[in-house]
């Protein structure tokens, strides 16, 4: 997948499973729009990020067979990095798919 080309089919299996890191900026973005309960401190990563609920991120919504982000315009950084961090072409853009190719299942 190059970032170029790259066509995210909303599956939305990297909102449901990944752990998404918040700026300083990112929480009064998203502090602005009403929200107060939607972040956490992470004592592994030692940062707050975005809470999740049984279905993954507190702001994720399906819809039909698709999942959307429901404050899309206002998404922390990181979501708006993803997949390509430090590189314009990636094996695999979902989380859980790529884990298991790394393990060979
Ligand atoms: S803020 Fe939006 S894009 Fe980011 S993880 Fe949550 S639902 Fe996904
Ligand atoms: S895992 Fe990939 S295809 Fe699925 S929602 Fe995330 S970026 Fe889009």
């Amino acid at each position: 997948m190059h970032k170029s080309t790259f066509n995210c089919t909303k599956c939305g299996e990297c909102c449901i499973y990944t752990t998404v890191k918040l700026s300083e900026e990112d929480m009064q973005r998203i502090e602005k729009l009403g929200h107060k309960e939607f972040h956490e401190w992470d004592h592994i990563i030692r940062a707050p990020v975005l809470k999740k609920n049984k279905d993954g991120c507190v702001f994720l919504r399906k819809k039909g067979d698709k999942f959307l982000c429901s404050i899309y315009g206002n998404r922390p950084e990181v979501c708006r990095k993803y997949p390509f961090f430090d590189t314009d072409v990636v094996e695999d853009c979902r989380p859980v798919s790529m884990e298991k190719m790394l393990k060979g299942k």
